[in-house]
């Protein structure tokens, strides 16, 4: 696979620390993508870390999960069943602002004289701090922290404390508290609304106004301004309630406008006076509730939240924190490097929780809601990439997730109504749950999608027991999935069926015959969906009978789904030993990576689709990672052939590709490329390895980064209910500890070189099998083994 060489950000300006990320100064080259890596956010609200100034600010940003606008996909070359509707994210003003002038000079940090300046992101706490030391032109020594949170036990709340003191002599001070829509201020790119730079993954822009100004007020020191979007209608709230505590003589002035509005507070500070300003700010949504509406109940948020103030609210961050960490952290010991493999651990692991904490009815936008970067749309990587650690760490955030998309499954029986299939056809991309990826090739033909929702579904209530997740909304999505894939499949000469004309994850190769990693998905699909309503019809007639009554569920289809799945076709080549990709992949030419310059990657922005479509390169894992998804359907024969074939044809051009070739090069025994793929994982937003950090998290790669170290270096796998562990720990490192969730019981597995030790630290036993032993694991009996290193291969999973 081409890699670019991974640069770190200089230790001077990031130290290594285990539990935050530290920025020691400002550092223009760094400023953007800092912009990411800073952003705070609950799932439901998202704020980028731009600083309280508001300047300098790259690409500012605040999100509400689902908050879009729409507009109409202009083909040019117009075709039936295209998708029509756009859907982006908004920009919803910006509440963070708080601008600081002593003695009218305005603090700028970029060329602020500076004695001290640290900004850090803590992890356990949940918070953005910075703390520094000013010396302003007129000589003035001035202290500054703020700290700012996005809460994740409010879910419409953020708050920023901001504390101000002058030391040596008396100065006038300026604290205007702002609130901005940056929405629908003017932006510098071409005419054709497109931005300057061509990258398909940016969402796109709108050049038109999207927030319709309804209301806005200023009522003693708070702000409410309520919007309609231009085209989607939905609204929105926003209010900001200041407070200012302070010994020094001071007044307030309140005003508001269509567009913003600002608290500005003038104080004579005197030396060593401190000076406190509270911000809290409220966001609320709607498809229905008029904006006056919803900036009345962010005004009556901020009245509950206000009486127990910020401390209350950090102190409340702190817990849910403590309770994520406990369930979810991931500890190494690597050697030297453990500082730094920890902290950026451990930031992937926080960007995780921040993107679904509070994100019930809603999805995981691919950026979570630290950029607007793929329109804030819903993709697969939820299902496949942060569903595995929220399913086994916070399995209750897993089934909202899941019940939100079996919220669009009216839009997606239109759709597949629509492509002229039975069933449902969820999107390939979508907010509202209809389709809105404008390019069918890599969009719509992803019909895998559908499939992957249905492992999630059995990943989920196997490693939950939640039979009552199936009987509520699982069966009715396992269904529908079905039938769109017994309907659109066929059986051929061969007696065989199969699917064309569908795209795999590899979007570098588009529409084609038996994709099989679609085939073995559906085929699981199709299986499951028919041992799902089986298992209903006997154990729980009622929900069955609902069932059958809500889809018109026939016993013949049943019959039918199961006939596909036992016939499904699964390309194999003899001669060489591997799965092909599709039907015609090894027919085409191989690309030569060694020859591709390494400015030519990612190469989707260097070469037409043509080009790359007609050659054998890969984008990211497809076979692979159905060698991880479903590796009790592979021979470690086959994997290890598979791998080789396909490990020198990826590029890695997508963020999601690298923790699933670590996983499975850890579980073929090739441990450098594990750890090599594991480290552009790790640090893939850290080090900006895709070279587009500054443009949101990869929240994907942060799921991933959870899996490889579980299930690759851990070698957990889950197939079908049953928990297998088959330790891969590198031989370079000294430990790795994880907690897992299964089926209410909480197991703690710390893996060293010479022992490795397996608790069940609550809940009733469990059967499970460690390095191919069936053992069964009781309560505070750790189950210890000592010896041979942990990292010997143990063979088949
Ligand atoms: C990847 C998709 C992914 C999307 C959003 C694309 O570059 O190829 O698999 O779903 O990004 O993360």
């Amino acid at each position: 696979m081409a890699q670019r060489p991974i640069e770190l950000p200089p230790e001077h300006l990031y130290p290594p620390d285990n539990w935050r990320v530290v920025e020691t100064g400002y550092s223009e080259p760094y400023a953007h993508r800092g912009e990411s890596a800073f952003s705070l956010s609950n799932g439901y609200v998202g704020i980028r870390g731009t600083f309280d100034e508001g300047r300098p600010a790259h690409t500012p940003g605040t999100f509400v999960n689902g908050f879009h606008e729409t507009w109409p996909i202009v083909h040019t070359e117009d075709a039936y069943g295209l998708a029509r509707s756009g859907q982006t994210i908004v920009n919803v003003p910006d509440a963070t602002i708080l601008r600081l002038y002593v003695d009218d000079e305005p603090l700028y940090v970029p060329t602020a004289r500076l004695r001290r300046y640290e900004r850090v992101l803590d992890m356990r706490a949940g918070t953005l701090c910075r703390e520094l030391d000013w010396s302003t032109a007129s000589g003035k020594h001035v202290s500054v922290r703020s700290c700012r949170l996005v809460s994740l036990e409010h879910r419409h709340v953020a708050a920023v404390q901001f504390d101000v003191v002058v030391h040596d002599r008396a100065a006038p001070v300026v604290i205007s508290s702002e609130v901005l829509n940056r929405q629908d201020v003017p932006f510098g790119d071409d005419e054709s609304g497109r931005p300057a730079v061509v990258d398909p993954r940016r969402g796109a822009r709108l050049r038109r106004r999207v927030l319709e100004p309804v209301t806005s007020a200023a009522d003693g020191l708070r702000i409410g301004l309520g919007y309609r979007t231009a085209s989607s209608r939905m609204t929105l709230g926003v209010a900001t309630d200041l407070s200012v505590e302070t010994d020094a003589p001071y007044e307030a002035r309140c005003t508001a406008g269509a567009d913003g509005g600002a608290v500005v507070v003038t104080v004579d500070a005197q030396p060593g006076v401190a000076i406190r300003v509270t911000k809290l700010i409220s966001y609320q949504t709607s498809r229905a509730v008029p904006p006056d509406e919803l900036v009345q109940r962010c005004g009556r948020t901020l009245d509950r939240v206000a009486r127990d103030g910020f401390a209350a609210l950090a102190a409340a961050q702190r817990a849910q924190l403590d309770r994520f960490w406990d369930r979810a952290d991931v500890h190494v010991d690597v050697g030297e490097l453990t500082p730094r493999t920890q902290q950026a651990i451990r930031w992937n692991l926080f960007q995780v929780a921040q993107a679904t904490w509070r994100a019930e009815g809603a999805g995981v936008p691919a950026k979570g809601l630290t950029a607007a970067s793929y329109g804030g749309h819903y993709f697969w990587d939820t299902e496949i990439y942060l569903l595995p650690m929220l399913t086994y760490t916070r399995p209750r955030i897993a089934r909202n997730l899941l019940r939100f998309r079996h919220s669009m499954l009216p839009s997606a029986r239109d759709r597949a109504r629509e492509l002229g299939q039975r069933g449902a056809m969820f999107p390939w991309r979508t907010i509202n749950g209809r389709e809105a990826s404008a390019y069918f090739q890599a969009g719509t033909a992803q019909y895998h999608i559908n499939a992957d929702i249905a492992y999630a579904i059995r990943r989920y209530v196997n490693a939950r027991g939640d039979i009552g997740f199936l009987a509520e909304v699982g069966a009715e999505m396992l269904v529908e999935t079905a039938r769109l894939w017994e309907d659109l499949g066929f059986y051929a000469d061969d007696g065989e069926f199969h699917i064309h004309g569908v795209t795999g994850p590899d979007e570098y190769t588009t529409v084609v015959d038996d994709n099989a990693y679609t085939n073995l998905m559906a085929r699981l699909n199709l299986g499951y969906a028919a041992e799902v309503v089986r298992i209903l019809e006997s154990e729980r007639p009622e929900a069955y009978a609902a069932l059958a009554d809500a889809v018109g569920l026939l016993p013949q289809e049943v019959l039918a789904w199961e006939r596909a799945a036992s016939a499904m076709h699964v390309p194999f080549d003899e001669e060489r030993g591997i799965h092909p990709q599709d039907a015609r992949f090894l027919h085409h030419e191989v690309w030569d990576l060694g020859a591709t310059p390494p400015e030519h990657f990612p190469l989707m922005l260097h070469y037409h689709p043509l080009d790359i479509y007609r050659h054998q390169v890969i984008k990211q894992a497809d076979i692979v990672l159905a060698m991880y998804l479903l590796g009790d359907e592979f021979s470690d024969e086959h994997k290890r052939a598979d791998f080789a074939y396909y490990d020198r044809l990826t590029t890695g051009d997508s963020s999601l590709s690298a923790s699933v070739q670590s996983i499975v090069a850890a579980e073929v025994g090739d441990e450098q490329a594990a750890l090599r793929y594991f480290r552009r994982a790790l640090l893939m937003d850290l080090a900006d390895v895709a070279g587009n950090a500054s443009d949101g998290v990869h929240i994907a790669a942060a799921g991933g980064v959870w899996q490889t170290l579980v299930f690759g270096f851990g070698g957990v796998r889950d197939h079908d209910g049953e928990i297998s562990i088959d330790p891969r720990l590198p031989a370079t490192w000294r430990r790795l500890e994880f907690s897992l969730r299964v089926r209410d019981r909480q197991l703690r597995i710390r893996l060293e070189q010479e022992r490795e030790r397996y608790l069940l630290e609550s809940g009733d036993a469990l059967e499970l099998r460690i390095r191919g032993e069936r053992v069964r694991l009781v309560p505070a009996e750790p189950h210890e083994l000592t010896g041979p290193p942990a990292g010997t291969p143990a063979g088949p999973s």
